[in-house]
Order: C-alpha cells, then sequence, then structure tokens
C-alpha cells in the first residue's frame, strides 16, 4: 500500500508519498500562498504516484464533514475546499482531519503515544494547536477541539500585553504563541512556561491525558518544556497527578505521518 500524506499548514505544505516513518518515496515542502495555487501544487506532486488513499491533516478551523477550511484568519482560505481538488484529480479515498490531529496520530502509530488511550498532542509554534484521542478515537465533537483558544488567567501587572489573538486577544494562543512572542518583543521564558502550563493543567483537569506531547517551534527553546512540566507539577499542587510531558518522537515529521495514518485508516473503513 502507498499512501499520500498533505499537512497543509497555514506558514508550509509538507507532501509526501510512502507507507510509514522509514518508507518515504518521495516528499516536498512548499510555502503556504493563495488557496489554489497550494492546493494544486500538492495536487500535482501526489498524481505523480500510483496511491491508494491520501490522507490530509490541514490547519483550521475545519469542517471534517464537508472538507473545508472554515473561519480562518489567513487572509484568502477563509472556507476554502480542500478535499475536493484532490477528489476529483487523484480519484482515492481521502481521509481528512486537522493538522494536530493527524500530528498526535501519527505519534499513536509510531511515536511517543504508541499504545496509549487516551493523550494530547499539543503544538506551540506561529499559532497554538491541540488534537489528542480519548479511549481510542481521536478527539472530535461538535467540529474539533482547539486547545489554542482556551482562556488562561492574564496578570496584566506582571504581563500588560494585550494579546494578539483576532478573536479573543488574550486566549492562550494570543499570549503564548510564536506569534504573541514576537509582538510582545520577547517573551521571558518564565512567562512563556507559565502559560503553556495553565493551558496544559486545563487539558490534563478535563481529559486526563496518559501522555502530554509538547511540540513545535517555540518548544525547541532550550529548557522550556522542563519548565512547563515543573510549573504543571505546581499548579496541579498534588491533587491530580500529572502525566509526562513529552517531546514527539517523530519530530518534525509527526503531521505528515499522520497523514498517512490518515489515508490507511480511511481506507480501512471502505
Ligand atoms: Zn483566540
Amino acid at each position: 500500500m502507498i499512501v499520500g500524506g498533505v499537512e497543509a499548514g497555514g506558514t508550509k505544505w509538507v507532501c509526501a508519498v510512502g507507507s510509514g516513518p522509514d518508507d518515504v518515496v518521495d516528499s516536498v515542502v512548499f510555502p503556504t500562498g493563495a488557496p489554489e495555487e497550494t492546493i494544486a501544487r500538492a495536487v500535482e506532486f501526489l498524481g505523480g504516484f500510483d496511491l491508494d488513499a491520501v490522507g490530509i491533516g490541514s490547519f483550521g478551523p475545519v469542517d471534517l464533514e464537508r472538507g473545508r477550511i472554515t473561519t480562518t484568519p489567513k487572509p484568502g482560505w477563509r472556507d476554502t475546499d480542500v478535499v475536493s481538488p484532490f477528489a476529483s484529480s487523484l480519484a482515492v479515498p481521502i481521509g481528512f482531519d486537522t493538522d494536530v490531529n493527524a500530528a498526535a496520530l501519527g505519534e499513536h502509530r509510531w511515536g511517543a503515544a504508541a499504545g496509549l488511550d487516551t493523550f494530547v498532542y499539543i503544538t506551540v509554534g506561529t499559532g497554538i494547536g491541540g488534537g489528542g484521542m480519548a479511549g481510542g478515537s481521536l478527539l472530535h465533537g461538535l467540529s474539533h477541539p482547539e486547545f489554542g483558544h482556551m482562556r488562561v488567567p492574564h496578570d496584566l501587572e506582571r504581563d500588560p500585553f494585550p494579546g494578539v489573538c483576532p478573536y479573543h486577544r488574550d486566549c492562550l494562543e494570543g499570549l503564548a504563541s510564536g506569534e504573541a512572542m514576537k509582538a510582545r518583543g520577547g517573551s521571558p521564558l518564565e512567562l512563556e512556561a507559565e502559560y503553556l502550563a495553565l493551558g496544559v493543567l486545563n487539558v490534563v483537569s478535563v481529559l486526563s491525558p496518559e501522555v502530554v506531547i509538547l511540540g513545535g517551534g517555540v518548544l525547541k527553546e532550550e529548557g522550556l518544556r522542563e519548565l512547563v512540566r515543573g510549573r504543571v507539577t505546581e499548579l496541579a499542587a498534588g491533587y491530580v497527578e500529572t502525566p509526562a510531558i513529552v517531546a514527539p518522537a517523530l519530530g518534525d515529521r509527526s503531521g505528515v505521518l499522520g497523514a498517512f495514518e490518515l489515508g490507511r485508516r480511511i481506507l480501512a473503513v471502505i
């Protein structure tokens, strides 16, 4: 079986063909441009292979039923039909989910969440996103989780920065994303760790994950994950057991490899 995987991000798209981490036949990375040309580029790449299925993990918010990106503030991308151009050109089954659920699935199949039923994957980069599984099923609901937009306490004396989220200003993403750090003119590591720990503790309190996978560009900062881990334990104050907070075992490839698995799963369903 050979599957096409697409990690459709807000800043870049990663496309690959293969069946797993040790079997990537070919791959390509390009910056996210206008919707039509970006999608066409991915379709053209995948069209060069004889595929059994395609999996797409997309930035959001997305409408999972209709295969579309919906209310994104990213210019030009609002209400973009992602799945149809792939389905009509490639004529194979298409699995579609959020980029973070795809990454979570990749970590579940081959990485830090192998063998676990309930875990989360949180990425802190330009934005903040989260996905995962509860009881062995990917987290879906009315639409899908949006970890980045949970509200966290914002001490205006300690941090007068108003936040950058165009919808909520000082939600978690508004205060602690890479975009927020840049707009603040640099964030002290302790402040960043504080916000991320508050966010992680909220997730831990709601879902009781066995493991929290914490990744993304911002976590490349030396020592940050350890600071978050320590602060989560302090904030939990001994009331709930805090899970391990680990790096993605697949590194930057969780998303695109998870997209392989999305494709494989859609075949299994059919
Ligand atoms: Zn927000």
